[in-house]
């Protein structure tokens, strides 16, 4: 939404502020359920149970088909990989340079293959801090999200199908909150999207009631607001009903042992776990059998060590068949994964993985607003632009230091209000924030970068 249209939203009543919801869902997904993908929803379907050769042989064909539309497509690979001879042999994929965020950061203008107006904008900050506009081609979301409708629809997930989202958009207003409703609902695709704004005790009584009540079928989203939710009926006694939720699925941060545990158990339902990013990543999905398999026809998955050389378990550099608009080719995300062994007998012949780390839940915690989960943390870089790096660390209850790197030519006083306004808007308006500029922000002895640092979780 735009600004003015974000006026109306927040000045409209209840029932109209619903209304609007579901009017934008329709011309989202208007976009992402149109082109292609029925067709690609046909596909998915029927090679569900492909032999691992047939996967592997789609993929060298996939793999040849984009690289070669990258390196006509796009100036900057075409500076990397024209010369490159037998470039779009997937055999000689060790030949090709590693790029990582910084590469599409520094040189996206020449990555891009795509104007803004012809594709679609995925302004997210990624879970590392670091500010990113990565583009996609209609086709591509298209492809994406049959995809993911494939691998949800295997669990008897369709859309219209009653879904509790606890997605990264604050929808409430200040009467919503007085009146303790922390949710919208769009009644056409009967999907209601609760807040992950405002995980705080004294509203969770609120969500878990209003959850019993909606009864839904699927819930998807941040599990880090399913997981306090639940936990805050397990504290105190609360029954959920059995043979309501049929699945979750959750989207963006890392499942621990813990949150599956308690996410099943207090929804009495199946967990179905899924990576992907927001920059595009091909897809990794759990089965039937709760095993996580890489999607061959989604990309190619190197598991790499310190030394490039291929592992079990290291750096996950991925090259993803669904990012024409911003090609990643050969791109180093930042996580790290362990591959498996054997093969899994739910009729899925994708390569198995034993686990993705990375991307622990983090939260700063407001007394006013409860917890702010790492999603919505990163979140905060919407609209702003020339901030490189940035890390929230809370030393206290009431405060935080935000540090941030910037990009002098391009960051503003004006980027600085938006980025303080997104900051106020998920952590309420009486906690402390302070903004501090600093050359350049550590990294931790592991060597990965955190974006929150919280130091008061024992006195929360
Ligand atoms: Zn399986």
């Amino acid at each position: 939404m735009g600004s003015l249209q974000e006026k109306i939203y927040e000045k409209s009543p209840h029932f109209i502020q619903n209304l609007i919801v579901s009017a934008y869902n329709v011309l989202a997904y208007k976009k992402r359920y149109s082109g292609k993908y029925a067709d690609f929803m046909k596909y998915y379907k029927a090679n569900r149970n492909l032999s691992l050769e047939e996967l592997k042989k789609i993929q060298a064909k996939k793999y040849s088909e984009f690289i070669e539309y990258a390196i006509s497509n796009s100036n900057y690979y075409k500076k990397t990989l024209g010369d490159l001879s037998k470039a779009k042999d997937i055999s000689n994929i060790q030949s090709l340079p590693i790029i990582n965020k910084e590469t599409l950061r520094s040189n996206y203008s020449s990555i891009y293959t795509i104007r803004k107006d012809e594709g679609i904008v995925s302004k997210t900050g990624g879970t590392t801090g670091k500010s990113l506009e990565v583009l996609y081609t209609h086709k591509d979301v298209q492809e994406r999200f049959a995809l993911l409708d494939n691998f949800r629809s295997s669990f008897g997930y369709e859309l219209g199908k009653n879904t509790a989202w606890f997605s990264g958009k604050n929808l409430l207003s200040n009467r919503d909150i007085k009146k303790n409703r922390f949710w919208k609902t769009d009644y056409i695709y009967k999907v209601r999207y609760y807040s992950t704004f405002h995980i705080h005790g004294k509203y969770l009584k609120y969500y878990l009631e209003n959850l019993i009540a909606y009864k839904p079928l699927y819930m998807v989203g941040f599990p880090s607001t399913m997981y306090e939710i639940a936990k805050y009926g397990l504290a105190h006694g609360i029954d959920f009903p059995a043979n309501t939720v049929k699945a979750i699925f959750p989207t963006a941060e890392t499942i621990t042992q813990d949150i599956r545990e308690v996410l099943e158990g207090f929804f009495k339902t199946n967990l179905y776990n899924q990576y992907a990013s927001s920059e595009g990543a091909p897809f990794i999905l759990e089965c039937e059998n709760k095993k996580l398999h890489l999607e061959l026809q989604s990309g190619v998955f190197e598991v790499l060590d310190e030394k490039n050389q291929q592992a079990k378990a290291g750096r996950l550099v991925v090259t993803s068949f669904n990012t024409h608009g911003t090609p990643l080719i050969r791109y180093d995300i930042g996580d790290q994964i362990e591959l498996g062994e054997g093969t899994c007998d739910c009729g899925n012949n994708n390569p198995l993985v034993k686990e993705v780390l990375g991307r622990i839940s983090d939260y700063i915690y407001s007394e006013e607003t409860g917890k702010i989960n790492l999603g919505n943390v990163s979140n905060c870089l919407k609209g702003v632009k020339g901030i490189i790096k940035f890390q929230i660390i809370q030393d206290a209850i009431n405060e935080i230091l935000v540090l941030v790197e910037k990009d002098e030519k391009v960051y503003t006083s004006e980027y600085e209000k938006v980025f303080l306004k997104n900051l106020r808007d998920r952590m309420g308006q009486t906690i402390g924030i302070e903004i501090q500029h600093v050359e350049e922000i550590p990294v931790e002895k592991s060597g990965k970068f955190r974006l929150i640092k919280n130091n008061v979780k024992e006195k929360i």
